[in-house]
């Protein structure tokens, strides 16, 4: 595929969108709403099928600056941060007073478990930890419908994924660079307990991390940035690659700043309420906009949020009984313990190593090498753990006033904390601190072979996919989503433009 350049990206993205040219309200073909993974594999490759497509995202397009600070930080906390917050309400994170504006984070304070979703043009491939993982076999087969194959994943999609991202393992020279120790640490911990440690592929872009550590370019991914955006572009995410050949395509227009609030069946056709605003977060219209086909791809929160609303106010009346269940956190605890030997200048973000490990802990359980994201020397390691929990899930309901929220006990997330913090002090020698109060990684709400069939298109809704990360079954199954999320987006877009629908 012919690479587009940033500034052609951005001249295309600042076009003004199909069917909002004269305000107010427009039908298209279709419509995808969300950029993240599902989202971008969905326009690309309906753009490349000749269709006509509006991409809807309700966060801002942000750029990229070798030497500004585009993004907020860890380090340097402001609204740029956070999705409309009046207080910095992120784990762990000073609760430093702001003006709610439309930032990169979105934080989901649910009973029992807080929720953090990305609110930017390219989703969570701008915040996420560039981690390229696919589940393995063992666990994918147990977790996910007989007629999803394993095989065909492996072959064809997660490679295919993998290309179009440019996931590589970290080089050897950056692995060994000092801002790599708390890494080498934690692999050389692992190793001493017997536990084979793998190196992970990742989006960081590696030519950019070597420009970093020459002091080419403001420092960002080796001082721990990452979570709230690299603004130096460190990460392939997908303003560089899906979003650019999707545009490029001619049939793809993005709208950011477009939210939509709900959508209802009328006439054969669905009606989509959307909020649209300035880059200040500021309201500039309400529309409608209807389409014949349309692709949810808003993610785990957002899409089961919008369905169930959908479901139980009778807009969407044919959605069945399994829109809002198998809802999970992908068995997320974060483990910080002391380590009082040298970890480096500061901590690299990327994580690069990780080590799966199969018995032994309550669940199954893998360990990546993450970072401490605050500058300078830090006595403490941190262990992000994924558990293989195949039974804990959540469920997403209506409550009083139509809000929909969350259904999950605290206690749920106990088999997976207790299985970090037990591996952790097995490795590290020293019990360390634990959380799995909050998860990187939701996943599920709209169960793929349950509230859709194997392709995405939703049951009893003619028309409507959801191609995004609700479709995991509760569970990637030992990996980050990200991956698994895009293949089987690819996937689905393979069937449903081979079948013409
Ligand atoms: C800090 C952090 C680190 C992570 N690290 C990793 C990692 O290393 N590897 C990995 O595999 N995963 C990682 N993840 C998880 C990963 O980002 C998600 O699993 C993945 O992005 C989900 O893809 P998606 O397509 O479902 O949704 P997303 O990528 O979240 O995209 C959804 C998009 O829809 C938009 N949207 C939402 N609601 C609306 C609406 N109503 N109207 C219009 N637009 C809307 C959002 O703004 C967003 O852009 C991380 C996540 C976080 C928060």
């Amino acid at each position: 595929m012919a690479e587009v350049s940033r500034r052609r990206f951005l001249a295309l993205a600042a076009a003004a969108p199909i069917g909002l040219r004269g305000g107010g309200g427009a039908h298209v073909p279709a419509i995808v709403v969300g950029s993240g993974f599902g989202g971008s594999v969905a326009a690309l490759r309906l753009g490349q099928a000749g269709v006509d497509v509006l991409l809807l995202e309700r966060g801002k397009l942000w750029p990229h600056d070798d030497h500004a600070q585009v993004f907020g930080s860890e380090s340097s906390i402001d609204r740029r941060m956070l999705w409309f917050q009046l207080l910095a309400n992120y784990p762990g994170l000073p609760a430093v007073p702001m003006i709610p504006y439309p930032g990169v984070m979105q934080v989901d304070v649910q009973p029992g478990i807080t929720v953090l979703a990305a609110s930017c043009v390219g989703g969570g491939s701008v915040v996420y930890t560039g981690v390229t993982l696919q589940p393995p076999r063992r666990y994918f087969e147990r977790l996910y419908p007989s007629g999803l194959s394993y095989t065909e994943l492996d072959r064809v999609y997660f490679p295919r994924v993998r290309a179009m991202l440019s996931a590589q393992t970290v080089p050897e020279e950056v692995y060994n660079s000092a801002p790599f120790t708390h890494t080498r640490v934690f692999d050389a911990q692992f190793a001493a307990a017997g536990l084979p440690v793998e190196r992970t592929p990742s989006t960081f872009d590696w030519q950019v991390v070597r420009r970093e550590l020459a002091g080419q370019v403001r420092p960002s991914a080796i001082v721990g940035e990452s979570s709230f955006g690299n603004s130096n572009g460190a990460k392939h995410d997908l303003t560089r690659n899906y979003l650019p050949a999707a545009l490029a395509t001619g049939h793809v227009r993005l709208g950011a700043l477009h939210e939509v609030t709900s959508i209802r069946r009328e006439a054969g056709r669905y009606a989509l309420a959307v909020t649209r605003r300035d880059e200040d977060g500021l309201t500039v219209e309400q529309l409608e906009l209807t389409c014949d086909r349309l692709v949810l791809a808003t993610g785990s929160i957002n899409t089961t949020r919008l369905l169930v609303a959908a479901r139980d106010s009778g807009a969407l009346p044919g959605l069945n009984e399994h829109v809002g269940t198998n809802w999970g956190s992908n068995g997320d605890a974060f483990v910080f313990r002391p380590y009082t030997g040298p970890v480096g200048p500061s901590q690299a973000a990327p994580i690069v190593s990780t080590a799966m490990v199969d018995q032994g802990y309550p669940v199954p359980i893998r360990a990546e090498s993450a970072a401490v994201s605050l500058p300078g020397q830090q006595p403490v390691l941190h262990q992000l753990s994924i558990a293989v929990d195949m039974d804990n899930r959540g469920v997403w309901r209506s409550g009083l006033g139509g809000q929909v929220g969350l259904n999950w006990q605290a206690s749920q997330s106990d088999p997976a904390l207790r299985s970090a913090l037990a591996l952790s002090e097995r490795v590290g020698g020293t019990t360390g601190v634990g959380s799995a109060a909050a998860t990187a990684h939701p996943v599920g709400g709209c169960p793929i072979g349950a509230a859709t069939d194997l392709a995405g298109r939703v049951h009893g809704c003619p028309g409507l996919y959801v191609l995004d990360s609700s479709l995991i079954p509760g569970n990637v199954g030992g990996a980050n989503p990200a991956l698994t999320v895009s293949a089987l987006a690819e996937r689905a877009m393979d069937q449903i433009v081979q079948a013409g629908g």
